[in-house]
Protein backbone atom coordinates (compact mmCIF):
# COMPACT_ATOMS: atom_id res chain seq x y z
CA UNK A 1 0.00 0.00 0.00
CA UNK A 2 2.75 2.52 0.73
CA UNK A 3 5.84 3.12 -1.17
CA UNK A 4 9.25 3.07 0.39
CA UNK A 5 11.54 6.58 1.19
CA UNK A 6 13.91 6.65 -1.87
CA UNK A 7 17.09 8.95 -2.73
CA UNK A 8 14.92 11.63 -4.54
CA UNK A 9 12.36 11.42 -1.68
CA UNK A 10 15.22 12.28 1.17
CA UNK A 11 16.42 15.16 -2.11
CA UNK A 12 13.11 16.71 -2.23
CA UNK A 13 12.94 16.47 1.49
CA UNK A 14 15.98 18.41 2.32
CA UNK A 15 14.94 21.02 0.05
CA UNK A 16 11.91 21.68 2.09
CA UNK A 17 13.44 21.79 5.89
CA UNK A 18 17.13 22.36 5.00
CA UNK A 19 20.31 20.31 5.05
CA UNK A 20 20.22 20.32 9.54
CA UNK A 21 16.90 19.46 10.07
CA UNK A 22 16.84 15.67 7.76
CA UNK A 23 17.90 12.38 9.53
CA UNK A 24 18.44 9.00 7.84
CA UNK A 25 21.90 8.17 9.06
CA UNK A 26 21.23 4.26 11.24
CA UNK A 27 22.67 5.74 14.84
CA UNK A 28 20.56 9.55 14.27
CA UNK A 29 17.44 7.73 13.64
CA UNK A 30 17.47 5.70 16.93
CA UNK A 31 15.71 7.90 19.27
CA UNK A 32 13.12 8.21 16.50
CA UNK A 33 12.03 4.45 16.98
CA UNK A 34 10.15 4.61 20.02
CA UNK A 35 8.44 6.38 22.44
CA UNK A 36 8.10 5.53 26.07
CA UNK A 37 5.95 2.43 25.37
CA UNK A 38 7.25 -0.38 26.76
CA UNK A 39 8.76 -2.96 24.27
CA UNK A 40 7.24 -1.01 20.76
CA UNK A 41 10.17 0.11 18.22
CA UNK A 42 9.67 0.69 14.52
CA UNK A 43 11.87 2.07 11.74
CA UNK A 44 11.93 5.54 10.73
CA UNK A 45 12.71 5.70 7.11
CA UNK A 46 13.78 9.42 7.59
CA UNK A 47 13.09 12.09 10.30
CA UNK A 48 12.38 15.70 9.30
CA UNK A 49 12.31 18.24 11.90
CA UNK A 50 9.86 21.18 10.69
CA UNK A 51 9.74 24.70 11.63
CA UNK A 52 6.79 26.31 9.79
CA UNK A 53 3.17 25.25 9.01
CA UNK A 54 4.22 25.90 5.11
CA UNK A 55 6.85 23.21 5.37
CA UNK A 56 4.49 20.67 6.78
CA UNK A 57 1.69 21.27 4.58
CA UNK A 58 5.04 20.54 1.82
CA UNK A 59 6.15 17.65 2.86
CA UNK A 60 1.77 16.56 2.89
CA UNK A 61 2.23 17.24 -0.70
CA UNK A 62 5.00 15.12 -1.31
CA UNK A 63 4.11 12.00 0.75
CA UNK A 64 0.74 12.60 -0.83
CA UNK A 65 2.40 12.27 -4.66
CA UNK A 66 4.86 9.28 -3.46
CA UNK A 67 1.58 7.91 -1.14
CA UNK A 68 4.34 7.63 1.89
CA UNK A 69 3.20 7.23 5.37
CA UNK A 70 3.80 10.12 8.27
CA UNK A 71 4.32 10.28 11.39
CA UNK A 72 3.96 13.32 13.63
CA UNK A 73 5.87 13.24 16.87
CA UNK A 74 6.55 15.58 19.94
CA UNK A 75 8.59 14.60 22.51
CA UNK A 76 8.42 10.80 22.11
CA UNK A 77 6.94 10.74 25.70
CA UNK A 78 3.60 8.95 25.13
CA UNK A 79 2.90 5.89 26.15
CA UNK A 80 0.91 4.05 23.53
CA UNK A 81 2.83 4.07 20.80
CA UNK A 82 1.46 7.09 18.72
CA UNK A 83 4.99 8.47 17.55
CA UNK A 84 5.92 5.25 16.44
CA UNK A 85 6.60 4.83 13.27
CA UNK A 86 5.04 1.67 12.40
CA UNK A 87 4.85 1.48 8.68
CA UNK A 88 7.77 3.17 8.27
CA UNK A 89 8.08 6.11 6.13
CA UNK A 90 8.38 9.95 7.19
CA UNK A 91 8.29 11.03 11.15
CA UNK A 92 7.83 14.45 11.33
CA UNK A 93 9.43 15.93 14.60
CA UNK A 94 7.89 19.65 15.54
CA UNK A 95 10.43 19.90 18.26
CA UNK A 96 12.06 22.87 16.43
CA UNK A 97 8.70 24.50 17.13
CA UNK A 98 9.13 25.45 20.45
CA UNK A 99 8.65 28.77 20.74
CA UNK A 100 6.32 30.57 23.24
CA UNK A 101 4.73 33.36 20.28
CA UNK A 102 2.84 35.45 22.56
CA UNK A 103 1.56 35.84 26.32
CA UNK A 104 -1.70 37.92 26.42
CA UNK A 105 -2.67 38.91 29.76
CA UNK A 106 -5.62 41.17 28.55
CA UNK A 107 -7.41 38.14 26.98
CA UNK A 108 -5.83 35.67 29.03
CA UNK A 109 -4.84 33.55 26.27
CA UNK A 110 -0.98 32.33 25.25
CA UNK A 111 0.36 31.27 21.41
CA UNK A 112 2.69 28.60 20.96
CA UNK A 113 4.08 26.59 18.81
CA UNK A 114 3.45 22.61 18.85
CA UNK A 115 6.88 22.04 20.03
CA UNK A 116 7.21 23.66 23.49
CA UNK A 117 7.52 21.75 26.32
CA UNK A 118 4.04 21.84 28.74
CA UNK A 119 6.21 22.96 31.41
CA UNK A 120 8.06 25.70 29.84
CA UNK A 121 4.14 27.15 29.40
CA UNK A 122 3.26 26.43 33.11
CA UNK A 123 6.58 28.58 33.96
CA UNK A 124 6.42 31.29 31.38
CA UNK A 125 2.53 32.10 32.37
CA UNK A 126 2.82 31.91 36.22
CA UNK A 127 5.78 34.61 36.36
CA UNK A 128 2.94 36.80 35.15
CA UNK A 129 0.71 35.44 37.93
CA UNK A 130 -1.21 33.71 34.93
CA UNK A 131 -2.19 29.27 35.51
CA UNK A 132 -2.21 27.07 32.64
CA UNK A 133 -3.67 23.94 34.90
CA UNK A 134 -3.34 20.84 32.74
CA UNK A 135 -0.36 19.09 34.24
CA UNK A 136 0.83 16.16 32.67
CA UNK A 137 3.29 14.28 35.54
CA UNK A 138 5.76 13.99 32.05
CA UNK A 139 4.99 18.08 32.15
CA UNK A 140 9.24 18.64 31.86
CA UNK A 141 9.45 16.46 29.23
CA UNK A 142 6.52 16.05 26.34
CA UNK A 143 5.01 18.55 24.25
CA UNK A 144 1.84 21.31 23.87
CA UNK A 145 1.04 19.27 20.49
CA UNK A 146 1.68 15.82 21.62
CA UNK A 147 -0.91 16.69 24.50
CA UNK A 148 -3.02 18.24 22.19
CA UNK A 149 -2.96 14.78 20.22
CA UNK A 150 -3.74 12.39 22.97
CA UNK A 151 -5.90 15.15 24.96
CA UNK A 152 -3.49 14.71 27.95
CA UNK A 153 -4.92 15.11 31.51
CA UNK A 154 -3.11 15.27 34.57
CA UNK A 155 -3.17 15.46 38.74
CA UNK A 156 -5.64 19.19 38.30
CA UNK A 157 -7.93 17.57 36.38
CA UNK A 158 -9.96 17.23 39.20
CA UNK A 159 -10.52 20.79 39.82
CA UNK A 160 -9.76 22.23 36.16
CA UNK A 161 -10.34 19.87 33.95
CA UNK A 162 -7.89 18.35 30.79
CA UNK A 163 -6.16 19.45 27.42
CA UNK A 164 -9.61 19.97 25.21
CA UNK A 165 -10.88 22.63 28.24
CA UNK A 166 -7.94 25.08 27.22
CA UNK A 167 -7.46 24.92 23.36
CA UNK A 168 -9.30 28.30 21.98
CA UNK A 169 -7.68 28.55 18.80
CA UNK A 170 -5.73 26.40 16.59
CA UNK A 171 -3.93 26.05 13.35
CA UNK A 172 -3.34 22.85 11.96
CA UNK A 173 -2.15 21.12 8.41
CA UNK A 174 -4.63 18.61 6.41
CA UNK A 175 -2.88 15.34 5.19
CA UNK A 176 -4.00 17.22 1.80
CA UNK A 177 -1.42 19.57 2.67
CA UNK A 178 -4.03 22.34 3.10
CA UNK A 179 -3.58 25.09 6.24
CA UNK A 180 -6.60 25.92 8.82
CA UNK A 181 -6.78 28.29 11.23
CA UNK A 182 -10.16 27.30 13.56
CA UNK A 183 -11.02 29.50 16.63
CA UNK A 184 -8.69 32.19 18.15
CA UNK A 185 -8.74 34.17 21.01
CA UNK A 186 -12.28 33.12 22.04
CA UNK A 187 -13.89 32.05 24.90
CA UNK A 188 -17.08 31.46 23.43
CA UNK A 189 -17.42 29.98 19.47
CA UNK A 190 -20.90 28.57 18.38
CA UNK A 191 -19.95 28.63 14.61
CA UNK A 192 -21.11 24.79 13.04
CA UNK A 193 -18.98 21.82 14.05
CA UNK A 194 -15.76 22.14 16.60
CA UNK A 195 -12.97 20.95 14.49
CA UNK A 196 -10.41 21.79 17.52
CA UNK A 197 -12.65 19.85 19.39
CA UNK A 198 -12.09 16.95 16.74
CA UNK A 199 -8.67 17.09 16.78
CA UNK A 200 -8.23 17.27 20.48
CA UNK A 201 -7.73 13.75 21.09
CA UNK A 202 -6.92 12.31 17.45
CA UNK A 203 -3.59 11.00 18.43
CA UNK A 204 -1.97 12.83 15.14
CA UNK A 205 -4.33 10.85 12.57
CA UNK A 206 -6.53 13.96 11.32
CA UNK A 207 -3.88 16.99 11.20
CA UNK A 208 -0.53 17.84 12.67
CA UNK A 209 -1.28 20.88 14.69
CA UNK A 210 0.93 24.47 14.14
CA UNK A 211 -0.12 27.05 16.61
CA UNK A 212 -2.17 26.68 19.74
CA UNK A 213 -4.49 29.27 21.18
CA UNK A 214 -4.60 28.46 25.31
CA UNK A 215 -7.18 29.80 27.37
CA UNK A 216 -5.39 30.80 30.62
CA UNK A 217 -6.72 31.75 34.68
CA UNK A 218 -5.50 33.95 37.62
CA UNK A 219 -2.65 31.68 38.81
CA UNK A 220 -4.44 31.08 42.58
CA UNK A 221 -2.76 32.93 45.42
CA UNK A 222 -3.52 29.68 47.93
CA UNK A 223 -1.90 26.14 47.41
CA UNK A 224 -1.54 23.61 49.67
CA UNK A 225 -0.56 20.25 49.48
CA UNK A 226 -1.49 16.88 52.33
CA UNK A 227 0.20 13.84 52.08
CA UNK A 228 -2.06 10.97 53.82
CA UNK A 229 -0.73 7.56 54.87
CA UNK A 230 -2.73 4.79 55.76
CA UNK A 231 -2.49 1.15 56.77
CA UNK A 232 -5.29 -0.28 55.27
CA UNK A 233 -5.05 -0.08 51.12
CA UNK A 234 -8.62 -0.42 50.85
CA UNK A 235 -9.22 2.75 53.28
CA UNK A 236 -7.14 4.91 51.60
CA UNK A 237 -9.28 3.75 48.20
CA UNK A 238 -12.40 4.47 49.97
CA UNK A 239 -11.24 7.64 51.60
CA UNK A 240 -10.81 9.13 47.34
CA UNK A 241 -15.02 8.52 46.99
CA UNK A 242 -15.95 9.94 50.29
CA UNK A 243 -13.86 13.42 49.53
CA UNK A 244 -15.64 13.63 46.55
CA UNK A 245 -19.24 12.30 47.91
CA UNK A 246 -18.50 15.28 50.73
CA UNK A 247 -19.14 18.02 47.49
CA UNK A 248 -15.46 19.33 48.21
CA UNK A 249 -12.89 19.60 45.02
CA UNK A 250 -9.88 19.60 45.52
CA UNK A 251 -7.22 19.96 42.71
CA UNK A 252 -5.93 16.36 42.69
CA UNK A 253 -5.89 13.66 44.84
CA UNK A 254 -3.29 11.28 43.80
CA UNK A 255 -3.28 7.39 45.19
CA UNK A 256 -0.05 5.86 45.55
CA UNK A 257 0.37 2.50 47.07
CA UNK A 258 3.03 0.91 48.82
CA UNK A 259 4.59 -1.25 46.35
CA UNK A 260 4.94 2.13 43.60
CA UNK A 261 6.61 4.47 46.55
CA UNK A 262 9.13 1.34 47.34
CA UNK A 263 10.31 1.45 43.96
CA UNK A 264 11.01 4.74 43.94
CA UNK A 265 13.05 4.08 46.77
CA UNK A 266 15.18 2.06 45.24
CA UNK A 267 15.76 4.18 41.83
CA UNK A 268 16.42 7.54 43.80
CA UNK A 269 17.94 5.69 46.71
CA UNK A 270 17.06 7.58 49.42
CA UNK A 271 14.00 6.90 51.68
CA UNK A 272 10.46 8.08 50.79
CA UNK A 273 8.31 9.20 53.26
CA UNK A 274 6.04 7.02 54.80
CA UNK A 275 7.56 4.00 53.33
CA UNK A 276 5.36 1.95 55.84
CA UNK A 277 2.30 2.88 54.36
CA UNK A 278 0.16 0.56 52.70
CA UNK A 279 -0.91 3.12 50.29
CA UNK A 280 -0.49 7.15 50.11
CA UNK A 281 -3.00 9.83 49.03
CA UNK A 282 -1.28 13.23 48.03
CA UNK A 283 -4.11 15.74 47.92
CA UNK A 284 -3.87 19.48 46.53
CA UNK A 285 -6.30 22.25 47.11
CA UNK A 286 -5.98 25.93 45.81
CA UNK A 287 -7.80 28.98 46.07
CA UNK A 288 -7.24 32.59 47.16
CA UNK A 289 -8.26 32.77 49.92
CA UNK A 290 -6.61 31.58 53.04
CA UNK A 291 -9.19 31.02 55.75
CA UNK A 292 -11.49 29.14 52.67
CA UNK A 293 -8.12 26.83 51.45
CA UNK A 294 -7.51 26.03 55.20
CA UNK A 295 -11.21 25.21 56.15
CA UNK A 296 -11.05 22.73 53.18
CA UNK A 297 -7.89 21.30 54.29
CA UNK A 298 -9.60 20.78 57.72
CA UNK A 299 -12.99 19.08 56.34
CA UNK A 300 -10.66 16.39 53.97
CA UNK A 301 -8.40 15.98 56.81
CA UNK A 302 -10.88 15.06 59.29
CA UNK A 303 -12.26 13.17 56.33
CA UNK A 304 -8.83 11.16 56.01
CA UNK A 305 -8.63 10.43 59.58
CA UNK A 306 -12.38 9.19 59.53
CA UNK A 307 -11.20 6.58 57.45
CA UNK A 308 -8.25 5.78 59.41
CA UNK A 309 -4.89 7.53 58.33
CA UNK A 310 -1.89 7.50 60.32
CA UNK A 311 -0.95 11.21 59.81
CA UNK A 312 -0.88 14.10 57.52
CA UNK A 313 2.01 16.01 56.78
CA UNK A 314 1.10 19.37 55.25
CA UNK A 315 3.55 21.37 53.24
CA UNK A 316 2.71 24.85 52.18
CA UNK A 317 5.73 25.99 50.69
CA UNK A 318 6.79 25.23 46.88
CA UNK A 319 10.10 23.21 48.22
CA UNK A 320 8.42 21.09 50.63
CA UNK A 321 5.30 20.84 47.61
CA UNK A 322 8.32 19.24 45.52
CA UNK A 323 9.15 16.97 48.08
CA UNK A 324 6.43 15.71 48.19
CA UNK A 325 5.73 15.61 44.37
CA UNK A 326 9.14 13.91 43.66
CA UNK A 327 8.14 10.27 44.72
CA UNK A 328 4.41 10.79 42.52
CA UNK A 329 6.18 11.85 39.35
CA UNK A 330 9.37 9.56 39.34
CA UNK A 331 6.74 6.06 39.59
CA UNK A 332 6.60 5.32 36.44
CA UNK A 333 10.25 5.63 36.05
CA UNK A 334 10.92 3.27 39.00
CA UNK A 335 8.37 0.51 37.64
CA UNK A 336 10.33 0.34 34.74
CA UNK A 337 13.47 0.11 36.81
CA UNK A 338 12.13 -2.28 39.07
CA UNK A 339 11.02 -4.48 35.78
CA UNK A 340 12.33 -3.44 32.76
CA UNK A 341 9.56 -5.88 30.89
CA UNK A 342 6.38 -4.21 32.34
CA UNK A 343 2.47 -3.88 30.85
CA UNK A 344 0.95 -0.60 31.84
CA UNK A 345 -3.18 0.41 31.60
CA UNK A 346 -4.68 3.38 31.88
CA UNK A 347 -8.54 3.00 32.59
CA UNK A 348 -10.76 5.31 33.82
CA UNK A 349 -14.17 5.14 35.70
CA UNK A 350 -16.63 7.23 37.33
CA UNK A 351 -15.13 8.63 39.99
CA UNK A 352 -17.61 6.98 42.70
CA UNK A 353 -16.49 3.98 41.43
CA UNK A 354 -12.62 4.07 41.56
CA UNK A 355 -12.91 2.29 45.50
CA UNK A 356 -14.21 -0.93 43.42
CA UNK A 357 -11.87 -0.20 40.61
CA UNK A 358 -8.68 -0.65 43.01
CA UNK A 359 -10.15 -3.76 44.70
CA UNK A 360 -11.16 -5.44 42.12
CA UNK A 361 -7.42 -4.89 40.63
CA UNK A 362 -6.00 -6.60 43.72
CA UNK A 363 -8.31 -9.47 42.86
CA UNK A 364 -6.99 -9.87 39.43
CA UNK A 365 -3.53 -9.74 40.40
CA UNK A 366 -3.98 -12.48 43.17
CA UNK A 367 -6.21 -14.64 40.44
CA UNK A 368 -2.86 -14.67 38.31
CA UNK A 369 -0.05 -14.54 40.71
CA UNK A 370 1.35 -11.47 39.44
CA UNK A 371 2.51 -7.97 40.05
CA UNK A 372 -0.17 -5.60 39.94
CA UNK A 373 1.21 -2.03 40.95
CA UNK A 374 -2.17 1.09 40.98
CA UNK A 375 -1.44 4.28 40.84
CA UNK A 376 -2.55 7.84 39.64
CA UNK A 377 -4.99 10.35 39.46
CA UNK A 378 -8.02 8.47 41.47
CA UNK A 379 -9.72 11.73 42.13
CA UNK A 380 -10.51 11.27 38.47
CA UNK A 381 -11.41 7.73 38.25
CA UNK A 382 -8.63 7.53 36.27
CA UNK A 383 -5.63 5.09 37.40
CA UNK A 384 -2.23 3.39 35.95
CA UNK A 385 -2.10 -0.07 36.60
CA UNK A 386 1.36 -1.67 36.48
CA UNK A 387 1.72 -5.42 35.51
CA UNK A 388 4.88 -6.21 36.09
CA UNK A 389 6.71 -9.16 34.81
CA UNK A 390 9.53 -9.78 37.39
CA UNK A 391 10.74 -13.13 37.42
CA UNK A 392 8.35 -14.68 35.17
CA UNK A 393 9.45 -16.84 31.94
CA UNK A 394 8.52 -15.05 28.57
CA UNK A 395 6.22 -17.19 27.52
CA UNK A 396 4.34 -17.09 30.76
CA UNK A 397 4.16 -13.43 30.51
CA UNK A 398 3.22 -13.60 26.71
CA UNK A 399 0.24 -15.59 27.53
CA UNK A 400 -0.55 -14.12 30.70
CA UNK A 401 -0.73 -9.72 29.48
CA UNK A 402 -3.45 -10.55 27.28
CA UNK A 403 -5.67 -12.63 29.71
CA UNK A 404 -4.70 -9.65 32.33
CA UNK A 405 -5.17 -6.90 30.23
CA UNK A 406 -8.78 -8.36 29.22
CA UNK A 407 -9.99 -8.65 32.74
CA UNK A 408 -8.74 -5.16 33.74
CA UNK A 409 -10.50 -3.56 30.69
CA UNK A 410 -13.80 -5.78 31.20
CA UNK A 411 -13.71 -4.71 35.32
CA UNK A 412 -13.32 -0.89 34.27
CA UNK A 413 -16.05 -1.59 31.56
CA UNK A 414 -18.48 -3.00 34.01
CA UNK A 415 -18.20 -0.56 36.67
CA UNK A 416 -19.26 2.52 34.14
CA UNK A 417 -15.65 3.11 32.76
CA UNK A 418 -13.92 2.67 29.45
CA UNK A 419 -10.22 1.18 28.60
CA UNK A 420 -8.07 4.74 28.57
CA UNK A 421 -8.29 7.91 30.23
CA UNK A 422 -5.23 9.77 29.09
CA UNK A 423 -2.98 7.38 26.45
CA UNK A 424 -4.91 6.97 24.08
CA UNK A 425 -5.20 3.87 21.78
CA UNK A 426 -1.77 4.32 19.61
CA UNK A 427 -0.79 1.42 18.42
CA UNK A 428 -1.09 -1.06 21.38
CA UNK A 429 -4.63 -0.69 22.28
CA UNK A 430 -6.29 -1.37 19.03
CA UNK A 431 -7.72 -4.35 18.95
CA UNK A 432 -9.55 -3.62 22.22
CA UNK A 433 -11.37 -1.03 20.93
CA UNK A 434 -14.48 -3.28 20.22
CA UNK A 435 -14.66 -3.92 23.49
CA UNK A 436 -15.16 -0.16 24.34
CA UNK A 437 -17.17 1.26 21.29
CA UNK A 438 -19.87 -0.32 19.14
CA UNK A 439 -19.73 -1.12 15.57
CA UNK A 440 -21.87 2.30 14.76
CA UNK A 441 -19.26 4.67 16.60
CA UNK A 442 -16.11 2.83 15.48
CA UNK A 443 -17.12 3.70 11.64
CA UNK A 444 -18.18 6.89 12.07
CA UNK A 445 -14.53 7.09 13.46
CA UNK A 446 -13.37 5.27 10.52
CA UNK A 447 -15.41 7.71 7.52
CA UNK A 448 -14.11 10.83 9.56
CA UNK A 449 -10.26 9.71 9.00
CA UNK A 450 -11.06 8.43 5.53
CA UNK A 451 -12.36 11.95 4.91
CA UNK A 452 -9.21 13.78 6.47
CA UNK A 453 -7.09 11.24 5.07
CA UNK A 454 -8.44 9.08 2.02
CA UNK A 455 -5.08 7.63 1.28
CA UNK A 456 -4.36 7.36 4.94
CA UNK A 457 -0.93 8.62 4.71
CA UNK A 458 -0.97 10.12 8.18
CA UNK A 459 0.31 8.05 11.15
CA UNK A 460 -1.14 4.90 9.64
CA UNK A 461 -1.59 1.97 11.96
CA UNK A 462 -2.96 3.54 14.84
CA UNK A 463 -6.48 3.57 16.39
CA UNK A 464 -8.28 1.20 14.49
CA UNK A 465 -8.27 -2.93 14.69
C1 LIG B 1 6.57 9.46 33.08
C2 LIG B 1 5.34 9.77 32.26
C3 LIG B 1 4.25 10.38 32.87
C4 LIG B 1 3.10 10.66 32.13
N1 LIG B 1 2.05 11.30 32.73
C5 LIG B 1 0.95 11.61 32.02
C6 LIG B 1 -0.16 12.27 32.65
O1 LIG B 1 -0.14 12.58 33.84
N2 LIG B 1 -1.23 12.56 31.86
C7 LIG B 1 -1.28 12.24 30.53
O2 LIG B 1 -2.28 12.55 29.88
N3 LIG B 1 -0.25 11.61 29.93
C8 LIG B 1 0.86 11.30 30.63
N4 LIG B 1 1.92 10.66 30.02
C9 LIG B 1 1.82 10.33 28.57
C10 LIG B 1 2.42 11.38 27.62
O3 LIG B 1 3.38 12.16 28.26
C11 LIG B 1 1.35 12.24 27.00
O4 LIG B 1 0.55 11.44 26.15
C12 LIG B 1 1.89 13.43 26.19
O5 LIG B 1 0.78 14.16 25.73
C13 LIG B 1 2.75 13.01 25.01
O6 LIG B 1 3.34 14.17 24.46
P1 LIG B 1 4.60 14.05 23.49
O7 LIG B 1 5.01 15.41 23.07
O8 LIG B 1 5.64 13.22 24.13
O9 LIG B 1 3.92 13.29 22.28
P2 LIG B 1 4.48 12.09 21.38
O10 LIG B 1 4.69 10.87 22.19
O11 LIG B 1 5.62 12.55 20.56
O12 LIG B 1 3.22 11.88 20.43
C14 LIG B 1 1.99 11.47 20.96
C15 LIG B 1 0.94 11.49 19.85
O13 LIG B 1 0.73 12.81 19.43
C16 LIG B 1 0.93 12.94 18.03
N5 LIG B 1 1.45 14.30 17.85
C17 LIG B 1 2.52 14.86 18.45
N6 LIG B 1 2.62 16.16 18.09
C18 LIG B 1 1.59 16.42 17.26
C19 LIG B 1 1.15 17.57 16.55
N7 LIG B 1 1.78 18.75 16.63
N8 LIG B 1 0.04 17.46 15.79
C20 LIG B 1 -0.63 16.29 15.69
N9 LIG B 1 -0.25 15.17 16.32
C21 LIG B 1 0.84 15.24 17.10
C22 LIG B 1 1.84 11.80 17.66
O14 LIG B 1 1.67 11.41 16.32
C23 LIG B 1 1.36 10.72 18.61
O15 LIG B 1 0.23 10.07 18.07
C24 LIG B 1 3.05 10.33 30.74
C25 LIG B 1 4.16 9.72 30.14
C26 LIG B 1 5.28 9.43 30.88
C27 LIG B 1 6.44 8.76 30.20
Amino acid sequence: MYQPVTPTVVEALRRIVGEGNLLVDNEALEPYRHDETVGLRADPEVVVKVTSAVQVSEIFKLAQRERIPVTPRGAGYGLSGGAVPVQGGIVLSTEKMNRILEIDAKNLMVTVEPGVITGDIHRAVEAEGLFYPPDPASLDSCTIGGNIAEGAGGPRAVKYGITKDYVCGLQAVLPSGEIITCGGKLVKNATGYSLIQLLIGSEGTLAVATQIILRLLPLPKVQVDLLVPFGDFQAAADTVSDIIAHRILPTTIEFMEQDSMLAVERLLNKEVPFRDAAAQLLIQLDGNLLEAVESDMELVGDLCLEHGAQDLLVAKDRPTRERLWEARRKIIEALKHESPVNHMEDVVVPRAEIHRLLRGMREIATRHAVRIISFGHAGDGNVHVNVLKDALHAEQWEALVPAVTEEIYRLALSLGGTITGEHGIGAIRRRYLPLALDEVQIGLMRQIRDLFDPNRILNPGKIFP
